[in-house]
């Protein structure tokens, strides 16, 4: 009966694959046809052992991390933003169709227990509030609410942000770290926060907000901050 109503719905208001646009399997959670979901490939070895980006000819660090000091010991973004992924994305966070939640939050999960993060909470960054603003919606928390709810993930939603932030992509590299400082502050009732957590975001750019959120961390005590992201610019 539930499959037959199923049809019936699907019938009415079919998906359209957010890449090719041709109608998704029935009952599919998301809509993304199987065949560009195998093409949209995830950032794979050798990549920087710091900021995870794809590496070429260097060895364990890319030559931005070689230059820089970070608080976080690691970030992992799972996808280059410049490929197949992008029209997703766009499709999640600018057209808001809600449901990829459940593609992403897959990635995620995955990519948690390859790395046996799962065991880790999970502090997903805050949006800017102009953001919220823009699109009436948090992408970010939306995520970490399937994965804690599906995937039984220990979310804690501990940081948030002093002030309105400015537009990063308005901003040159130098720029954003200095105007990143001292942007977010913890809330919480307990006493100490765990020793290892991951920091969690959708799209990484120059990992200053990353590196400013594990900043803040571990002057409340974090030791070892991961970080994970959807995809780094
Ligand atoms: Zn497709
Ligand atoms: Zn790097």
């Amino acid at each position: 009966m539930i499959n037959f109503l199923k049809n019936i719905f699907e019938l009415w208001f079919p998906q359209s694959c957010v890449v090719c646009n041709t109608q998704v399997m029935q009952y599919a959670k998301y809509p993304l046809c199987s065949h560009c979901e195998q093409k949209l490939y995830p950032i794979i070895e050798p990549s920087c052992k710091k900021c995870g980006r794809p590496l070429i000819s260097e060895q364990d660090l890319c030559m931005e991390c070689r230059r820089k000091c970070y608080e976080f010991t690691r970030l992992v973004p799972i996808f280059q933003y410049r490929t197949q992924i992008h029209s997703v994305l766009i499709a999640y966070k600018g057209k808001g169709i809600q449901t990829l939640v459940y593609y992403f939050a897959k990635c995620i999960y995955d990519r948690l227990c390859v790395l046996a993060w799962n065991v880790y909470p999970l502090v997903p960054v805050p949006p800017r509030k102009g953001k919220i603003k823009h699109h009436g919606w948090d992408q970010v928390a939306l995520l970490a609410n399937v994965l804690e709810k599906n995937y039984r993930i220990l979310i804690l939603r501990i940081l948030y942000r002093n002030k309105p932030g400015v537009e990063q992509k308005k901003l040159d590299r130098m720029n954003r770290t200095t105007l990143i400082h001292g942007q977010f502050s913890i809330i919480t009732t307990k006493k100490s926060l765990p020793g290892t957590i991951v920091l969690f975001d959708d799209v990484v750019t120059t990992g200053a907000t990353i590196n400013e959120c594990a900043r803040v961390l571990k002057k409340h005590g974090c030791s070892t901050i991961y970080a994970l992201a959807v995809a780094i610019d």
